[in-house]
């Protein structure tokens, strides 16, 4: 049975946005050692903007964004979606019949008249490939923060997009509060080393894991349930579901997709990752009136 204090504590936090699917995970939410964080959509707004598009030599800049825009309306990730935005704001025309396989973590595949089209990061296109193109367009993935979508044909990479995504707001002060309370930081993200660290130490994580695969983040979790017992894992994304059911407590933003939501334990309805800290003070309260 529930305990007045759990009932009156989980009702407030209701107030607050924090939607708690039972007191059990109110009360696990105190005794957590370690938070890991989704990146995209999570820590960021997840609201990327592109901010530079590039094209093979010889290759006609608006056919190939057609392209590009039409295979990437086809998915709802949030680059995708920002790179489907940047086209129609173009003026360009997207063919929206086109047949896509999800990659999760990595991309998309795409069939246009027999021809096989790969768009994603550089490992999903091949890294070597997309290194040379880089440096045939002068473009650097030194500039932090950035991330580069390449979409590769059967002669090889035929475009690149570089995308902005600006960390949320409150992150900052959300990383404080949880350092302070004691609490471990962590980014578990699909994303390439350097905008993930440079996101980590804008954000002032503990640490990071770059290039992370949906399923590899499960591992990361597993791994520091063994070193830490109570880990919180917050995300949004389909990709993040299985972390946020094997974490103690999984938190989802309240924009994020509808599996994360189902998944989670606990929901940051107004996507402030400040009451993350609220929740977790709230907690320890409880269990100091229940004891
Ligand atoms: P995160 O962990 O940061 O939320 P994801 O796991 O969703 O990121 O994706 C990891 C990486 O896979 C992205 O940074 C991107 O390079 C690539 N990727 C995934 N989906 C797509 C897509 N629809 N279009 C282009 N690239 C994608
Ligand atoms: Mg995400």
């Amino acid at each position: 049975s529930i305990m007045p204090a759990t009932l009156a504590a989980v009702s407030n936090g209701a107030k607050k946005g924090v939607l708690f699917k039972g007191g059990v995970h109110l009360e696990h939410l105190g005794s957590l050692k370690a938070i890991a964080f989704d990146k995209t959509g999570t820590l960021t707004n997840g609201k990327p903007i592109v901010t530079d598009f590039y094209v093979r030599d010889g290759a006609d800049p608006d056919a190939t964004l057609t392209m590009l825009a039409s295979i990437e309306s086809q998915s709802n990730h949030p680059l995708a979606v920002a790179i489907t935005k940047y086209a129609v704001n173009k003026g360009i025309t997207l063919d929206r019949n086109l047949h896509i396989k999800d990659v999760p973590g990595h991309g998309i595949r795409a069939i246009i008249d027999t021809q096989e089209f790969l768009v994603g990061n550089p490992r999903f296109v091949g890294k070597e490939l997309t290194e040379e193109f880089q440096q045939g367009v002068a473009l650097s993935l030194a500039d932090e923060g950035k991330t580069i979508i390449f979409m590769k044909d059967d002669k090889g990479i035929i475009a690149a997009a570089a995308l902005r995504d600006s960390l949320r707001p409150e992150a900052i002060e959300a990383i404080t509060q949880l350092k302070k309370s004691g609490i471990l930081t962590i980014m578990l993200t699909g994303d390439n080393e350097k905008t993930a660290a440079a996101i980590a130490k804008q954000a002032g994580l503990d640490s990071y894991v770059a290039e992370c695969l949906p399923e590899m983040k499960v591992n990361h979790l597993k791994r520091l349930l063994i070193d830490y017992k109570n880990v919180g894992m917050v995300g949004d994304g389909i990709n993040d579901a299985p972390a946020l059911a094997t974490a103690t407590s999984g938190i989802a933003m309240g924009e994020g997709t509808d599996v994360a939501l189902e998944t989670a334990d606990i929901v940051l309805m107004q996507n402030d990752l400040r009451r993350i800290s609220y929740a977790i003070k709230l907690s320890r309260k409880m269990q100091r009136i229940v004891k």
